[in-house]
């Protein structure tokens, strides 16, 4: 059965929403690996210790699972430049792109959590027309 790695922030309030749309939206399990403002470390400081242990982990759970999807997270609130919201999908859809580009196999989402909790879908790449897993598969 094929699963979803979801990379968040360590905030709680950025947790269930991000969850829950994983659940609705594909359906699958999933792994979460935490970072402080991941999408902000993958995009903007993709050499420094926190990224590389981030790429590390996903590695080795695609090497052990049948991973097909592979979500970024970013929410209103996490620093000073995510209040105006520009920046921070800004580096959201780098960190995708940064993702994507290391992995190819899997479709790459980038989320965002709003201020009142909904998470939604803002950006992905690779694997458009797989981007869901079939019923029975
Ligand atoms: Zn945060």
């Amino acid at each position: 059965m094929s699963r979803c790695i979801v990379v968040n922030c360590v905030d709680g309030r950025a947790q269930l929403p991000v969850i829950e749309f994983i659940k609705r939206e594909y359906g699958v399990s999933f792994d979460i690996i935490t970072e402080w403002n991941p999408a902000y470390v993958l995009a903007e400081r993709n050499t420094s210790v926190e990224a590389r242990s981030i790429m590390e982990k996903i590695q080795l759970l695609i090497k052990n699972n049948n991973i097909s999807v592979l979500a970024i997270a970013s929410h209103r609130g996490c620093a000073d430049d995510c209040e105006s919201g520009a920046s921070c999908s800004r580096q959201l859809n780098l960190s995708v792109q940064y993702v994507a580009k290391h992995f190819p196999e899997q479709k790459v989402i980038g989320l965002w959590v709003d201020a009142d909790g909904s998470a939604k879908e803002v950006c992905s790449a690779n694997q458009e027309e797989n981007s869901k897993p079939k019923e029975g598969v």
